[in-house]
Protein backbone atom coordinates (compact mmCIF):
# COMPACT_ATOMS: atom_id res chain seq x y z
CA UNK A 1 0.00 0.00 0.00
CA UNK A 2 1.37 3.76 -0.21
CA UNK A 3 0.74 6.17 1.38
CA UNK A 4 -2.78 8.05 1.46
CA UNK A 5 -2.93 11.34 -1.18
CA UNK A 6 -4.09 14.03 0.33
CA UNK A 7 -8.09 15.12 -1.36
CA UNK A 8 -6.54 17.81 -2.90
CA UNK A 9 -4.00 16.05 -4.91
CA UNK A 10 -6.68 13.73 -6.01
CA UNK A 11 -9.26 16.45 -6.52
CA UNK A 12 -6.36 17.57 -9.23
CA UNK A 13 -5.64 14.43 -10.78
CA UNK A 14 -9.57 14.39 -11.59
CA UNK A 15 -9.38 18.27 -12.95
CA UNK A 16 -6.25 17.43 -15.35
CA UNK A 17 -7.46 14.18 -16.45
CA UNK A 18 -11.48 16.24 -16.91
CA UNK A 19 -9.40 19.18 -19.28
CA UNK A 20 -7.01 16.50 -21.06
CA UNK A 21 -10.43 14.36 -22.26
CA UNK A 22 -12.09 17.29 -23.07
CA UNK A 23 -15.03 17.30 -20.19
CA UNK A 24 -16.22 19.47 -17.71
CA UNK A 25 -17.36 17.91 -14.10
CA UNK A 26 -20.13 19.66 -12.35
CA UNK A 27 -19.13 18.56 -8.90
CA UNK A 28 -16.15 16.20 -7.48
CA UNK A 29 -17.04 14.60 -4.21
CA UNK A 30 -14.72 11.89 -2.16
CA UNK A 31 -16.91 10.00 0.48
CA UNK A 32 -17.24 6.88 1.72
CA UNK A 33 -18.79 4.57 -0.71
CA UNK A 34 -19.65 1.23 0.25
CA UNK A 35 -20.19 -0.76 -3.19
CA UNK A 36 -17.94 1.01 -6.10
CA UNK A 37 -15.02 3.17 -6.14
CA UNK A 38 -17.23 5.97 -7.79
CA UNK A 39 -20.41 6.98 -9.41
CA UNK A 40 -21.43 9.97 -11.89
CA UNK A 41 -25.21 11.44 -12.20
CA UNK A 42 -26.89 12.49 -15.36
CA UNK A 43 -26.10 15.70 -14.06
CA UNK A 44 -22.26 15.55 -13.96
CA UNK A 45 -21.76 15.39 -10.63
CA UNK A 46 -18.35 12.76 -10.02
CA UNK A 47 -18.68 10.74 -6.25
CA UNK A 48 -14.97 9.04 -5.55
CA UNK A 49 -14.73 6.42 -2.72
CA UNK A 50 -12.24 7.73 -0.46
CA UNK A 51 -11.09 4.90 -0.27
CA UNK A 52 -9.22 5.71 -3.35
CA UNK A 53 -7.04 7.65 -1.63
CA UNK A 54 -4.96 4.63 -0.47
CA UNK A 55 -5.17 2.82 -3.44
CA UNK A 56 -1.89 2.88 -5.82
CA UNK A 57 -1.39 5.65 -8.60
CA UNK A 58 -2.64 3.25 -11.29
CA UNK A 59 -6.04 2.20 -9.81
CA UNK A 60 -6.87 5.76 -8.84
CA UNK A 61 -5.93 6.95 -12.48
CA UNK A 62 -8.17 4.07 -13.67
CA UNK A 63 -10.96 4.90 -11.87
CA UNK A 64 -10.73 8.67 -12.61
CA UNK A 65 -10.53 8.13 -16.64
CA UNK A 66 -13.57 5.68 -16.33
CA UNK A 67 -15.72 7.90 -14.75
CA UNK A 68 -14.53 11.23 -16.48
CA UNK A 69 -15.31 9.30 -19.58
CA UNK A 70 -19.21 8.52 -18.62
CA UNK A 71 -19.24 12.19 -18.60
CA UNK A 72 -18.96 11.54 -22.56
CA UNK A 73 -20.25 7.48 -23.06
CA UNK A 74 -22.84 6.62 -20.67
CA UNK A 75 -22.31 3.15 -21.07
CA UNK A 76 -19.51 0.61 -21.64
CA UNK A 77 -19.61 0.32 -25.26
CA UNK A 78 -16.08 -0.80 -27.19
CA UNK A 79 -15.22 2.45 -27.91
CA UNK A 80 -15.60 3.59 -24.37
CA UNK A 81 -12.69 0.29 -23.13
CA UNK A 82 -10.65 1.72 -26.00
CA UNK A 83 -10.42 5.01 -25.04
CA UNK A 84 -10.17 4.48 -21.46
CA UNK A 85 -7.23 2.02 -22.55
CA UNK A 86 -5.39 4.79 -24.72
CA UNK A 87 -6.07 7.34 -21.88
CA UNK A 88 -4.89 4.85 -19.33
CA UNK A 89 -1.53 4.34 -21.16
CA UNK A 90 -0.50 7.38 -21.96
CA UNK A 91 0.40 7.51 -18.61
CA UNK A 92 1.22 4.12 -17.58
CA UNK A 93 2.50 2.72 -21.00
CA UNK A 94 3.90 -1.14 -19.98
CA UNK A 95 0.63 -1.83 -17.49
CA UNK A 96 -2.45 -3.58 -18.11
CA UNK A 97 -5.74 -1.00 -16.91
CA UNK A 98 -6.73 -2.60 -13.71
CA UNK A 99 -9.42 -4.61 -13.30
CA UNK A 100 -12.08 -2.40 -11.40
CA UNK A 101 -14.27 -5.06 -10.06
CA UNK A 102 -12.66 -5.71 -6.81
CA UNK A 103 -14.10 -3.56 -5.13
CA UNK A 104 -18.00 -4.53 -5.90
CA UNK A 105 -19.56 -3.17 -9.34
CA UNK A 106 -17.03 -1.01 -10.40
CA UNK A 107 -17.84 2.13 -11.21
ZN1 LIG B 1 -18.65 2.52 -15.70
Amino acid sequence: MEDEVPAELFRAEVLNWARRIGVEPREIRIRRMSRKWASCSIAGRLTFDQGLLRQPGPVRTAVIIHELLHLKIPRHTKLFRALLSAYFHEKYPELEVPDLRQNGSGT
